[in-house]
Parts: C-alpha cells; sequence; structure tokens
C-alpha cells in the first residue's frame, strides 16, 4: 500500500501547480489503491468522500503548497479512521492486571501471549501465564514452551534468573483454571495475568459461552481480540460478533508481517469499532509492535515511520544516540554521515526490508521493493565510504569530478552515485516538509 501512495504522492509533489483535475485523479489513484490493498468498501467510500471535500474545498486551491496540503488532508483522514482514545497502548494501573486474549483458531493467541509477557517484563512488569486452552493438549505444550523460552531470553539479557511461570491444569475446565491462577498469581509476587484462551475454526454458542464465563470469573481488565491479518473479510466479521458477545477493549492484528497489502489495519476500528493496540510482524518473542495511528499513516503515506525505527533502536543503542539521531531528522540536519550510521544501526538490527520502509522518501519504500540483498547496502556503504567528511556533511558540493572520483574509489556506476545523491535530498525534502507542517511534532507526542 506504501508503494502505490508513494507513487501518487510523488505525482503531486513534481507537479508544482494543482487543479480541479489532478485532485480527482489523485483521489481515483488512492481509491484504487484502498481497494486493492482489500480495505473494507465502505471505510474506502467514507475515506474519499472526506478527502475529496477538503481537497476541492477552498483550503487547497489557496494553499502555497497544494501538494504538501493533499498529503496532509489524506494523513489526517488515515489517522481518524484508526486512532485509538486513550494513547496508553496497554494502561497497567492495578495490583494486579488480567489480560484476556480471545480469537479464532491459528489467529495467533498463544503466540501473543508470549509477545505480550515479553513487552510487559520489558517494562518492568512480572506476569503469569494462564493455559487455558484444553480444547488442543498441543496449546498447553506450546505455552510453556514459551515461557520457557522467554525466561532464558530475559535471563541471558539481565545476567540473573527470570522466570516467566505458566500456570496450566488440564483436567479443569478453562473457567476455573482462570479463576485459581488469580490467587495463584498473588501468591507468587506477578502483576499481571495473561490469560490465553481456546479459539475454534468458527464462532459457537459453546466457546462463547466458557469466554463469557472466564470473563465473568476473572473481570479481567483488558480483553484483547486477536485477529489475522492475512484472513480478510471474515475476520472482520467475527471481530464484530466477538465484540457485541464478548466486549472487547482491541484488537491485536497479527501475520502484518506476511500482509503484503496491509488493508486490515484501516478497516477494523471504522468496522468493529474498536481501536488496534498491537501488531504482529513475525513468528519471535520480540515480534510485537504498539500500534500507533500516527505511525501507521506515516507507514502508509511513505514517509516512514522513525518513531518505531528510534523505538527499535533504543532496544539496541543507548538512548541519547537515537534521540539524537531523531532530533537530526526533526532539524532535517541529517548528513550522510547519519545516513552511514543509521545503515549500520539497521543492519545490526535484522529484517532489513521492514526496517527500511521506516525511512522516509522514495530510498526506504525503494529498498523495501527489491529483494533486499547485502550488496546493494554495501554499495551504498561505499559510496558513502568514499566521500570526504565534507562532502558527508554537505553533500550538494559533490559535482561531476567528485562523482568520477566517489564512482571510481567505490567500485560503483556514476549513475548510482546520482541515484544516491537524489535519493538523500528527497529524504531531507521530506523531513524538511514533515518538520514544516508539525508532523514531527504528532509523532513526538507519540513517542511519549
Ligand atoms: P492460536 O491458535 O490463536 O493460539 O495461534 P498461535 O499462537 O498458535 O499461532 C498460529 C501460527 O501463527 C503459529 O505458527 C505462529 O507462529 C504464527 N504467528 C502468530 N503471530 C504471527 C505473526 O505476527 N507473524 C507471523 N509470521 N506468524 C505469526
Ligand atoms: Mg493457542
Amino acid at each position: 500500500l506504501s508503494n502505490k501512495f508513494y507513487d501518487i504522492k510523488n505525482n503531486f509533489f513534481s507537479s508544482g501547480k494543482i487543479n480541479e483535475k489532478n485532485i480527482q485523479d489523485g483521489i481515483k489513484a488512492i481509491e484504487e489503491a484502498l481497494i486493492n490493498a482489500d480495505v473494507n468498501f465502505r471505510v474506502v467510500k467514507g475515506l474519499v468522500k472526506r478527502v475529496k471535500e477538503k481537497a476541492l474545498g477552498e483550503e487547497l486551491i489557496k494553499s502555497v503548497k497544494p501538494g504538501d496540503q493533499f498529503v496532509q488532508i489524506v494523513h489526517y483522514e488515515l489517522v481518524e479512521l484508526m486512532k485509538s482514545d486513550d494513547e496508553e497502548r496497554l494502561p497497567i494501573t492495578k495490583d494486579l492486571t488480567v489480560i484476556m486474549m480471545v480469537g479464532l483458531q491459528g489467529s495467533g493467541k498463544t503466540t501473543t501471549c508470549g509477545k505480550l509477557a515479553r513487552y510487559l517484563i520489558k517494562k518492568g512488569h512480572r506476569p503469569l501465564l494462564v493455559a487455558a486452552d484444553t480444547q488442543r493438549p498441543a496449546a498447553i505444550e506450546q505455552l510453556k514452551v514459551l515461557g520457557k523460552t522467554l525466561g532464558e531470553q530475559i535471563s541471558e539479557e539481565r545476567g540473573e534468573d527470570f522466570e516467566v511461570p505458566v500456570y496450566s491444569a488440564p483436567q479443569d475446565p478453562p473457567p476455573k483454571i482462570c479463576k485459581d491462577a488469580i490467587p495463584i498469581a498473588k501468591e507468587n509476587n506477578n502483576d499481571i495475568v495473561i490469560l490465553d484462551t481456546a479459539g475454534r475454526l468458527h464462532i459457537d454458542d459453546a466457546l462463547m459461552d466458557e469466554l463469557l464465563s472466564i470473563r465473568k470469573k476473572t473481570k479481567p481488565d483488558h480483553v484483547f481480540f486477536v485477529m489475522d491479518s492475512m484472513t480478510g473479510q471474515n475476520a472482520f466479521d467475527s471481530a464484530k460478533i466477538f465484540n457485541e458477545q464478548i466486549n472487547i477493549d482491541g484488537v491485536v492484528l497479527t501475520k502484518l508481517d506476511s500482509d503484503a497489502k496491509g488493508g486490515a489495519a484501516l478497516s477494523i476500528k471504522e468496522v468493529t469499532g474498536k481501536p488496534v493496540k498491537f501488531v504482529g510482524v513475525g513468528e519471535k518473542l520480540d515480534a510485537l509492535e504498539e500500534f500507533h495511528a500516527d505511525r501507521m499513516a506515516n507507514r502508509i503515506l511513505g514517509m516512514g515511520d522513525i518513531v518505531t525505527l528510534v523505538d527499535k533502536a533504543e532496544q539496541l543503542m543507548d538512548e541519547e544516540k537515537a534521540e539524537e539521531m531523531y532530533q537530526k531528522m526533526v532539524d532535517a540536519s541529517f548528513t550522510m554521515h547519519d545516513l552511514l550510521d543509521q545503515f549500520q544501526m539497521i543492519k545490526k538490527m535484522g529484517n532489513l526490508r521492514d526496517l527500511m520502509g521506516m525511512l522516509p522518501g522514495g530510498l526506504g519504500v525503494q529498498m523495501q521493493n527489491v529483494d533486499i540483498d547485502e550488496s546493494i547496502f554495501s554499495r551504498i556503504e561505499a559510496i558513502i565510504h568514499s566521500m570526504t567528511p565534507q562532502e558527508r556533511d554537505m553533500p550538494d558540493i559533490i559535482n561531476g569530478s567528485r562523482k568520477l572520483r566517489i564512482s571510481k574509489g567505490s567500485g560503483t556506476k556514476v549513475q548510482e552515485v546520482n541515484q544516491l545523491l537524489n535519493q538523500f535530498r528527497e529524504m531531507r525534502k521530506m523531513m524538511q516538509n514533515m518538520s514544516k507542517s508539525g508532523m514531527f511534532g504528532n509523532m513526538m507526542s507519540g513517542m511519549g
């Protein structure tokens, strides 16, 4: 989806002037991109209508930079579609907080229990996992393995023993298991209880009765519907039914890493009335991200997702350095030195494709598209390495003869040097635009 939006936006950016016709064309292209990405038809209709009203209104016609203004209108509407009323993803205010996961079979409940436990441990909590899926014996074992793996991971990171306990009682009915887990958590000095409940392939009364009984007996503080982003329209129907019958607080959208279209995130709130709280982006325990509407809108519009990138970076480098990088983007004083730093950091963080998509501008989108092949990375690094420090600070001084020297030094073609310089300029321009439009300000508040 972000590639499509990137193209659309580029067309607006490149033609300085704007008229009713290219606005109509731009809106038409957005409509098509959304429908192709499986965004719910009603959602598309509403969004297009609102964008059209604003874009064709006086606001845009009078604007000095209609292209930017147009993108801002779309940005605003995307955020409105996805945003959650409370900023905090998962407020923990009590001595003992109960979180209940519900959803269909295979949606990712058990995996998400483990991921959420890790997320909360990182914030200083001590969760107890509860295996309340007695439908499939393997589910209990799966949760136990997750708890053990997570305990080992944290122990290694902290250099001291850390255990993630898993409570199970296969002979008991699930509502009893969940109820019994609460005093056990208190005794064990856990401050969070995460309930992994059973799913079915299809919604049936027995499942709903069981879940309602668990809800009644444990009074969970948060009930999350876990939804597989790959299952399309069916998943929305079940989300709606779960919400009507169980009353969910939010959605965890899983398998976003394998959902190339990425349309689900845009429809959930409109269709179910409940916001997305987290997204799953892989099978591993650390593959869970907080969902923030403004970050997602930036990503969709090809403006990158700098805040998430910084979040990830913070896990690997010290906070100060990450903050410095972010500040440079905000001031648009980002240089080739920083780009090189960032590349090296990204290489350490793994999953290059996803991470590149978080950088603003065409470089990010383009690199996300190609099969990233370390060699492309190395070539760009080689080019930057062949620049003098002054050139890295002020790439604008790089003229023809300098380009030739750089290409020879790095063993690349002059066109490649040109391409990198163009993309860098564009990236910086985008940072400037975002800075001026106050978008960074919004992102800053998202950083909390
Ligand atoms: P449950 O039946 O709802 O408990 O689902 P599971 O947690 O057992 O997950 C079903 C499958 O989906 C497992 O193979 C998981 O590894 C996989 N899975 C869960 N979340 C994600 C995700 O975010 N990305 C990917 N790629 N796979 C996931
Ligand atoms: Mg399960």
